[in-house]
């Protein structure tokens, strides 16, 4: 691979999309790579909607129409908030959690509500987090993978985002949201699916022509 390589993550969430950035840059830090986030192309369809069963169908959905988009190796993820005690809710809908416009305390403020009477022992949760790399021809793969904790009793931290202050890591003894961005970005559900993803991704970008 002698010309620079294009991935481009298929994600409409800067916060997110970040996070995906910096994993992918450690991952492929050695290659002639150039990472693009869909959300700074100013011609952009709008996201596409994400209606599959599950988190791997809803992260093909998004790499396909992004890799249709910008002929480009695209990448996207789709993760969610499994809680037990909730039946696993919100699950595949945790963007859509009491409204996709709520702000991310609201939501909280719900979720601990209904969890109010519910002892430590039985607040297990799980983020889980799916990636799909597709390329322009269709060709898709896709990983999964976990991070389990359970549900604080109150929000705590300023790091992260979306449901990161109440997901209470117990082997850490603090929510995601009280680590440094580089601390979660080793432990956590994107990373270790990551973890997966990248060879993967390293062995498509040394055998394809998607160069820019
Ligand atoms: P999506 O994958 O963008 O559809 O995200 C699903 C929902 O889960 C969004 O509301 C995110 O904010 C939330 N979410 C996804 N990943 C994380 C995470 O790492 N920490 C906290 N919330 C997350």
């Amino acid at each position: 691979m002698s010309e620079r390589s294009l991935v481009v993550i298929a994600s409409h969430n800067r916060s997110k999309s970040r996070e995906i950035e910096q994993l992918l840059r450690a991952g492929l830090s050695d290659l002639p790579v150039a990472i693009r986030l869909l959300a700074d192309y100013p011609d952009a369809p709008p996201p596409p909607e994400e209606n599959a069963a599950s988190y791997i169908g809803n992260a093909v959905i998004k790499a396909r129409a992004c890799a249709a988009f910008t002929g480009a190796i695209s990448f996207a993820d789709d993760a969610g908030l499994e809680i037990d005690a909730l039946d696993g809710q919100p699950g595949i809908y945790s963007r859509r959690f009491a409204g996709e416009a709520t702000p991310f305390c609201v939501k909280m403020g719900i979720l601990l509500e209904k969890l109010k009477d519910v002892p430590p022992e039985r607040r297990a949760a799980r983020f889980r987090c799916a990636v799909a790399i597709a390329l322009p021809s269709g060709e898709v793969y896709t990983f999964e993978d976990t991070l389990e904790g359970r549900i604080a009793d109150a929000p705590r931290g300023q790091a992260g985002f979306g449901y990161d202050p109440i997901f209470y890591v117990p082997s850490l003894g603090c929510t995601l949201a009280e680590l440094p961005s580089e601390f979660k970005n080793r432990i956590s559900h994107r990373a270790k699916v990551m973890r997966q993803a990248i060879p993967k991704l390293r062995e498509l970008l040394t055998q394809s022509a998607y160069t820019m």
